[in-house]
């Protein structure tokens, strides 16, 4: 049965991934991110693909996520799931940290999901599911992430609240946590930081964003598991301060 997803931060990097396979897949779906993301079946041309339908959408904005799910309500009618992947990492101490950067990385990271939640509750049938992103410095503290770290660890509650509020409609919510992904978001990365990384990752490399993609995707199908927390990580939240080998 071809299924209808709302994939937030789908114009690159993990929920890219998450796009490319549910579409593959023959399923329709629907991409929310400010950059334009072509409309069409994707990959272009591949017999059986499904639809992907690009809407221009900032979360920050309530207005402008409450304009997309009306979108996404007018060409697909209901949802069957959605995928909270919209994300932004600023780093900082919390001596440095500027409440700018703070509100952004909240607004985003948390305040974003829970708007598309809010709008999109309405089109979630019984037996959808919510998946959010989150991230293991939303688990354990890391230096230097005081915002995106707080704005983590409050998806990984709205998840629990939301997975307890929507069971009554049938609805699943449920957390996926990568670990250290190659994407646009950690490109940035010094090598030497890098390497550190690496070195405290159990698997002893990071991770890509297909398998991360993987996860959500068969997340959103376990149809006995709502409220749970699943890292895909490479060890590394299982692993003793660090020493990972
Ligand atoms: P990425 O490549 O930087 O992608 C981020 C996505 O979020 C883009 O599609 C971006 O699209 C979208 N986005 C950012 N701000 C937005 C806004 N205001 N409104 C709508 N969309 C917005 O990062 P990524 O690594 O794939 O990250 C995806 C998710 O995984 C994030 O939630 C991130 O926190 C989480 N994560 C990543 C890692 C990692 O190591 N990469 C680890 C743990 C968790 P536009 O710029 O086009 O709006």
């Amino acid at each position: 049965m071809t299924r209808s997803w709302l994939v937030t931060g789908g114009s690159r990097g993990i929920g890219r991934a998450v796009v490319d396979l549910v579409a593959a897949a023959g399923d329709c779906v629907a991409v929310l991110a400010r950059s334009p993301v072509a409309n069409g079946p994707a990959p272009p041309g591949q017999p059986g693909a499904g639809r992907v339908l690009a809407v221009k959408t900032d979360v920050t904005d309530p207005e402008s996520v409450g304009d997309a799910v009306e979108t996404v309500r007018e060409e697909f009618g209901s949802v069957d799931v959605v995928v909270n992947c919209a994300g932004v990492h600023r780093g900082g101490r919390v001596e440095q940290l500027s409440r700018e950067r703070w509100d952004e990385v909240v607004s985003t990271n948390l305040t974003g999901a829970f708007e598309v939640c809010r709008a999109a509750v309405p089109l979630l049938a019984s037996g959808s599911a919510v998946v959010n992103v989150g991230a293991v410095v939303g688990l354990r503290g890391f230096p230097g992430d005081v915002a995106y770290g707080s704005a983590k660890a409050g998806l990984s509650g709205l998840t629990q609240v939301l997975a307890v509020e929507l069971a009554a409609r049938g609805v699943r919510v449920n957390l996926v946590v990568p670990g250290f992904v190659d994407t646009e978001m950690t490109a940035s990365l010094s090598d030497r930081a890098r390497d550190r990384v690496v070195d405290a990752i159990p698997a002893g490399r990071v991770g890509t964003a297909t398998e991360i993609a993987d996860v959500v995707v068969a997340v959103a199908g376990a149809t006995y598991m709502t409220g749970a927390t699943v890292p895909v990580d490479g060890g590394l939240m299982a692993s003793f301060g660090g020493f990972a080998r």
